[in-house]
């Protein structure tokens, strides 16, 4: 698969629009970041949703400092990222939901991160055209949805982006999934804006009845 810009972003006028984050909802994003940082003897403890905050040295009770972990995350995408656990139904579902719908992927990663995203992306089953993004999603979500006359959803972990996408696109559905089951718990939520599932089991029929 190949990364686009939005220029070159075909979206069929008509159709529905999937838009989906990778990272914790396509991706088990931080058990392979775990994987990752544990081969430079570190170990992450998730008890806030957090990222850098949850790295710590073996024995220490203070999280590493946010250089360290930055610089960690930074080399995940250069050396790690492919080495990420797809997330359990999300490619069929997907397979299932684009023969009516087109899907983007829209992922925030780094710059150097285009080749090992696009890679993962393809060797799982995830052959949709991917837009490399940084910051807040909802101006992006606005620009797509406004190409087409059919309805659309997006689909993120994080709240700011969820929020993003309802300020600058309302009329796009918007659907959380946090596939860690040890990150849920803590993060933040508001299920009646923004509809909250725990796996794609229900989340594929869910998405299925706003693009009909
Ligand atoms: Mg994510």
């Amino acid at each position: 698969m190949q990364p686009v810009a939005h220029e070159d972003l075909v979206i069929r006028p008509t159709a529905p629009l999937l838009i989906v984050d990778v990272d914790e909802v396509l991706a088990h994003f931080m058990a392979g970041f775990e994987r990752y940082v544990a081969r430079h003897g570190v170990e992450m403890r998730i008890d806030r949703f957090a990222l850098f905050q949850n790295l710590y040295r073996p024995g220490e009770s203070e999280p590493l400092d946010f250089e360290t972990g930055k610089a960690l995350f930074d080399d995940f995408f250069r050396h790690g990222a492919d080495d990420l656990d797809p997330v359990e139904g999300a490619a069929d579902a997907l397979a299932s939901l684009s023969r009516r719908a087109g899907v983007v992927i829209l992922t925030n990663a780094p710059a150097h991160a285009l080749e090992s995203r696009t890679g993962w992306l393809g060797k799982h089953g995830f052959d949709y055209p991917m837009i490399l993004h940084s910051g807040l999603k909802g101006p992006a979500i606005a620009a797509m949805a406004a190409r087409t006359s059919g309805p659309a959803a997006f689909i993120d972990d994080l709240l700011p982006n969820l929020e993003s996408s309802a300020e600058s696109a309302p009329a796009v559905a918007r659907f959380q999934i946090i596939a860690d089951p040890r990150l849920r718990p803590f993060a933040p939520t508001v299920p009646d804006r923004h509809d909250l599932h725990e796996d794609w089991a229900t989340l594929g029929p869910a998405l299925g009845k706003v693009i009909g």
